[in-house]
């Protein structure tokens, strides 16, 4: 395949305002591109570094296409967009990465299914499309274990843990009547994630492993180099590599993983810039955001790789108020999203430490 490298001045559409196409459309104007974002909610972040901005609701057809017919390329900074608003954008523009990414990492027992089929490791899973199911479920799985929506998860979301069969009855309750998964609990000693990209001729690169660690759900820190053998990084890469091509993948896509004494287990994947890339804006020369927009207009892709350790750690809700003594801090690179309002739970920024 080849592809012409979309001209300087062409419009990239970015579905979301939050941090994520904040920091997207910053990379988008480096390289001299304008962003058009489209978001549903008032004062999106992203909207203070981009040319153009919609607010309208995903069922806002006409905004919808409006926006299509404004933008050379669409790219996304959240998996769950109706898929009806998908059509009516790919009536008028390409979207990238494609739908089938789309539509595999929006429903947690698809992607299990796509990953096992590609021969990785995923934690043991059962469907629990009702409340009947569950027993079904709990005999194959057993605990401890996690009940997860199968949609509509994140930060940790939409998730129930089950220490024992006692606390099946609420955590279906808790599912509202969602279809979900129950998902065996993994052992693992920590967790990493590679941030990998796909340009538009197939070649693929990977950034560092990073090690993360969440706490109570969200992402807390990502530290790299991660603690990995080099069979283990190779390994962790080449998993996120067969995804990349499994999917014909163009963009920027995030591999959750666990390692366990034994080996390496996929938590998810991510078909997006992802938080635990964000380290990746001071310890590369080409960060994750202007590989992903490198990637989805034509560009090959950039020098990825790592100069520094470093390690990122994310501002929460009331970490605000830490932000004088972080700015006096030597070798913290500190990253706001401009978030008019603080949160508890809220990503209000991240700082990158330099650590050698
Ligand atoms: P995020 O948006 O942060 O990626 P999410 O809502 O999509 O989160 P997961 O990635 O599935 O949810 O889970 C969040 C965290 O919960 C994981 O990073 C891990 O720490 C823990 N977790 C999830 N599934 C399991 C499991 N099967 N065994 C052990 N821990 C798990
Ligand atoms: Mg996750």
């Amino acid at each position: 395949m080849k592809t012409d490298l979309l001209p300087t001045g062409s419009t990239i559409g970015i579905l979301g305002g939050g941090q994520l196409g904040r920091m997207l459309s910053v990379a988008a104007s480096r390289l001299g591109f304008k962003a058009h974002i489209f978001e549903s909610g008032s004062n999106p972040p992203a909207a203070d570094v981009a040319h153009a901005l919609t607010t309208a609701p995903y069922d806002d057809h006409a905004a919808l296409t409006a926006f299509a017919k404004s933008c050379d390329i669409v790219t996304f900074e959240f998996e769950n967009i109706p898929t009806a608003a998908l059509d009516v954008i790919e009536a008028h523009a390409t979207i990238r990465p494609g739908r089938e990414a789309l539509r595999i990492s929006q429903d947690r027992l698809t992607e299990k299914m796509f990953l096992q089929d590609l021969g990785l490791m995923v934690a043991p899973f059962a469907d629990v499309p009702d409340a009947a199911a569950m027993d079904a479920a709990l005999l194959s799985i057993g605990t401890p274990s996690i009940l997860k929506t199968r949609r509509l998860g994140y930060d940790g979301k939409g998730q129930v843990r089950l220490r024992s069969t006692d606390d099946a009855a609420p955590a279906l309750a808790q599912m509202n009547g969602a279809p979900a998964i129950l998902e065996g609990f993994v052992d693992f000693t920590h967790e990493v994630s590679v941030i990998a990209a796909r340009s538009s001729t197939g070649d693929v690169a990977c950034f560092d492993p990073g090690e993360n660690v969440h706490r109570d759900g969200i992402l807390h820190s990502t530290t790299v180099p991660a603690r990995l053998s080099a069979v283990q990084r190779t390994d962790a890469v080449l998993m996120a590599a067969k995804v990349l091509n499994a999917l014909d993948y163009v963009g920027v896509l995030g591999v959750e993983i666990f390692v366990t004494r034994k080996e390496l287990i996929v938590n998810e994947i991510a078909p997006r810039v992802h938080n635990s890339g964000h380290w990746t804006q001071n310890g590369c020369t080409v960060d994750q955001f202007e590989q992903h927009i490198r990637a989805i207009t034509g560009w090959p892709l950039g020098d990825g790789t790592r100069f520094a350790d470093v390690v990122m750690e994310n501002l929460i809700g009331d970490d605000m108020d830490r932000v004088p003594a972080l700015a006096r801090e030597s070798d913290t690179a500190v990253h706001l999203y401009g978030k008019s309002e603080t949160k508890p739970g809220r990503k209000m920024g991240h700082v990158n430490r330099i650590t050698r």
